[in-house]
């Protein structure tokens, strides 16, 4: 763990051990640690408050950069770590690194740009009476991430967090904690001032727990499954902390009959099967325009049949293994209910073969499945993908709607009116026309319905991590 500026291992000693997802192998050890350990890392970041909120922001700035470029020094080292603990592709996980390292330098950026407001107000009884609002960083934040992009999903609360004035605890899943650590460490070698930035790593139910029961934690930013989300709205909402919550998603991508089909194909393609179907915003259901069902879905399967299924650290690898046992045999039980209720498969359908670890599982397309199977109204977290053929846009936006979660969409129409009509009709956080996410830190992100409650990326994430403090002026006396 990195607390107060260095690198400690837990009170008790306990450690846990941290496995290859392909292999079995053993990455690492990271200390094991408790609610007594949270409690030093929070003592740590409230004590390092104050005089880090009273930095300028290009002082805040400077640190942030400088983060950026010590990872993007150790960018290969950290992306094979990540690929080994975390199971995907090590292109994937270059990827990924490089997306934290954007996120930095978006908020460094962005950190000497925060304005206030001034108000005029007019019905005071002198002249001259005005208001300010001005944005002050909350305090002690925490930052909780689950293991699908566990470096990404850390970077988009250290960044905004620290750019605002404001000191952080990170606390990763438990089984992706070594990269994460490494990425903290090499951070604070950027200079920042101990306790500013700290990560403590241990299980949820313990370590978690207290990093959002504390009541010194004003904020709490967490991305992960929709029941812990829940969960941890519930315990933090006791003592009123800022909670955003980014959650699971279900997203639909509507394929319409005027659209580019051959890139449609290829991106529903790395859309569902990349980070081997584990990702929120992933396409999880695909709503194909009657007309060019057939053609659209031949397509498809001629590039799921190319992936290449392997160990993330093998250079052709396309998909690598489910992050764990349990994850496999969900999808599994998943697609089986799919089959049981009249679906059929188109590919895959079955654990991988020839592996040293149960986690493998073949892309998989089902049909002919009905909308209220386990695969339709479940978030699917792996490599399967049910495929439902519809009359038009109409029909299309109402089964799209029809999900607990709404976090991304997509459309694919070379027609913009009704682009934009799907667009304003789909209920989620953001809808992509002929598009996907590409990993961009501009525009906010987050989901409406059970898939979270606030935005990160974007300037709007920088809101969440300050309050507004209105300072009135009773004008000439
Ligand atoms: P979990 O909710 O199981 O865990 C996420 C994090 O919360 C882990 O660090 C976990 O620690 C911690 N945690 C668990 N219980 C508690 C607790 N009581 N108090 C505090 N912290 C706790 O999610 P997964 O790791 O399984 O991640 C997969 C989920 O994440 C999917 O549902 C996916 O959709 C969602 N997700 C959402 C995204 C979005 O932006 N909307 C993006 C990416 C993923 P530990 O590991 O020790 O249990």
């Amino acid at each position: 763990m990195f607390i107060n500026g260095e690198s400690v291992d837990s009170v008790s000693g306990e450690r846990m051990e941290v496995r290859d997802p392909a292999t079995g192998e053993v990455v690492g050890t990271a200390p094991k640690g408790t609610a007594e350990d949270a409690r030093r890392a929070i003592d740590a970041a409230e004590a390092a408050f104050e005089p880090w909120s009273e930095t300028t922001a290009d002082e805040r700035a400077k640190f942030l950069f400088k983060a950026e470029e010590l990872v993007h020094a150790a960018h290969s080292e950290l992306a094979l770590l990540l690929s080994r603990e975390q199971g995907k592709p090590v292109s994937e996980a270059m990827t990924e690194i490089e997306h934290f390292m954007h996120g930095l330098g978006f908020y460094a950026a962005l950190a000497s740009k925060v304005r206030g407001d001034y108000v005029p107000l007019p019905n005071f009884p002198n002249k001259g009476a005005y208001g300010m609002v001005l944005r002050r960083p909350i305090g002690v934040c925490v930052g909780i991430s689950p293991w699908n992009f566990p470096i990404t999903l850390t970077g988009t609360k250290i960044g905004p967090a620290l750019a605002g004035g404001n000191t952080i605890v990170v606390k990763p899943a438990s089984s992706t904690p070594l990269t994460a650590t490494r990425v903290v460490e090499l951070l604070n070698q950027s200079g920042l001032p101990k306790g500013v930035l700290n990560i403590v790593t241990g299980p949820g139910g313990t370590a978690g727990e207290e990093l959002i029961s504390n009541p010194k934690v004003r904020r709490v930013a967490f991305t992960g499954e929709t029941k812990t989300g829940r969960h941890i709205m519930e315990v933090a909402g006791r003592d009123f902390k800022r909670v955003t919550l980014e959650l699971g998603g279900s997203d639909p991508m509507i394929v319409c009959d005027d659209a580019d089909l051959d890139r449609a194909a290829t991106m529903a393609s790395v859309g569902r099967f990349y980070n081997c179907g584990q990702a929120c915003l992933a396409i999880k259901r695909l709503y194909v325009f009657e007309a060019v069902y057939d053609q659209f879905v031949e397509k498809l399967l001629g590039k799921v049949k190319r992936l290449k299924i392997g160990v993330g650290t093998e250079k052709d690898t396309r998909i690598g293994p489910l992050h764990n046992d349990a994850q496999r045999r969900e999808v599994q039980e998943q697609v089986e209910d799919a089959l049981a209720r009249g679906g059929k498969i188109l590919a895959g359908g079955k654990q991988a073969s020839g592996f040293k670890t149960t986690h493998f599982y073949e892309p998989t397309l089902v049909v002919d499945v009905p909308h209220d199977a386990r695969i339709v109204q479940e978030e699917v977290f792996g490599p399967a993908l049910p495929i439902f053929r519809v009359k038009d846009i109409d029909e299309a936006v109402r089964l799209a709607n029809s999900s607990i979660y709404g976090l991304g969409s997509s459309i694919w129409t070379r027609d913009l009116a009704k682009a934009n009509k799907a667009a304003m009709k789909i209920q989620a956080g953001v809808t992509w026309i002929n598009s996907l996410h590409y990993g961009y830190d501009e525009l906010p992100f987050g989901g409406v319905k059970q898939s979270g409650i606030g935005r990160e990326h974007g300037p709007e994430a920088l809101d969440y991590y300050f309050e507004p403090k209105s300072v009135v002026y009773a004008g000439l006396m």
